[in-house]
């Protein structure tokens, strides 16, 4: 029976893992398909507190996970498949073999959609990103574009047009499913340029390999055309990993679990923190943030158990 099993290894998973470890509970940390998280495939993190030069999103990753192993927390390559709830703990299916445990902290993060393009892992963190907030300032005084037509879109694009020459709009569409205030927005913005009924085909690559231009497609008439641009940002969405939790633990329509008291979900001894529970600020020391909260209202609960 462990004391606690952390799902995750990016900001949240890992900072659980710190706050657990040096309570001396030994959890056991779980490093999935992703370890790491989002942070791993950024480049330069200029906005974690603390750090007043950037730091490396991976060396990022890579300390938290030392410190934590410093307090003995114990990592592990699973999968989590299948959980379900026992009377006073709960079980959880790592790829083939059930695993017990008093409590569990599922800090699983959400991944970030991409378009499915050929070479497109490669490009990513050249040219190619998901995250204006982290990788905008990247890219001061060059023509940048955005994919997609939802509120991230629409906020990403303004948020761009801060440092960028100019910012494409790229929608499959004529029009933007984003709410009207954030569309207009946009869409007022003098740099903003949209470009509709369109998708990226294929990232063009310099010879450094970074991005200089992307293949367009009007879906309409099929035309293609290259549009040059130093960077794509992709906001079509992200979806958060619970697949292995769906029908036990309360989520919303998206996927997203819902926290109850603090990160508590509607499932005893089971926290839920991060980007797997928020679509809303998906930062990096936001994520942190809960991840010291289930750590330590997983403590308390322990607590009460008598553990
Ligand atoms: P979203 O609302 O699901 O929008 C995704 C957009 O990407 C849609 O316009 C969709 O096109 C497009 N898209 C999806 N798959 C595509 C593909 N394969 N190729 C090209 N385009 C594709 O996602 P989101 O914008 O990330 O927003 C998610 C949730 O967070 C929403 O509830 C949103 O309101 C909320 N949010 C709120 C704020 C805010 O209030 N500040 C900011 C960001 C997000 P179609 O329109 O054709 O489907």
């Amino acid at each position: 029976m462990e004391n606690v099993i952390i799902v995750g290894t990016g900001c949240a998973g890992l900072t659980a893992a710190i706050y657990t470890a040096r309570a001396n509970l030994a959890p056991l940390v779980l490093e999935g398909h992703e370890p790491g998280g989002q942070l791993s495939t950024t480049t330069m993190v200029e906005n974690f507190p603390g750090f007043k030069d950037g730091i490396d999103g991976p060396e990022l990753i890579m300390n938290m996970k030392a410190q934590a192993e410093r307090f003995g927390a114990r990592f592990q390559y699973s999968t989590v498949t299948d959980f379900e709830p026992a009377p006073g703990h709960v079980r959880v299916k790592l790829d083939d073999a059930w695993v017990e445990t008093k409590a569990l902290i599922v800090a699983a993060g959400a991944s970030a959609r991409y378009l499915g393009l050929d070479h497109e892992k490669k490009m990513i963190g050249h040219g190619l990103t998901s995250c204006a907030t982290c990788d905008g300032a990247f890219y001061r005084g060059v023509p940048v574009c955005v994919v997609g037509g939802g509120d991230s879109a629409a906020e990403e694009a303004t948020f761009l047009t801060r440092f960028a020459s100019k910012v494409y709009l790229i929608h499959r569409r004529d029009s933007l499913r984003a709410s009207k205030i954030m569309a207009d927005r946009a869409l007022e913005n003098p740099k903003i340029e949209p470009i509709w009924n369109t998708i990226p085909v294929e990232y063009l690559a310099d010879d450094q390999g970074e991005m200089r231009a992307v293949r367009l497609r009007d879906v309409n008439t099929g035309a293609e055309r290259d549009l040059d641009v130093k960077c794509v940002f992709v906001a079509i969405g992200h979806t958060p990993n619970t697949a292995a939790f769906k029908g036990k633990l309360d989520m919303d329509t998206n996927g997203y679990l819902l926290q109850r008291e603090g990160t508590a979900t509607n499932v005893p001894g089971v926290f839920a923190a991060g980007d797997v529970a928020d679509h809303v600020y998906r930062q990096a020391v936001t994520a942190a943030g809960q991840g010291c909260a289930a750590a330590l209202d997983a403590e308390r609960y322990l607590a009460n158990l008598g553990a």
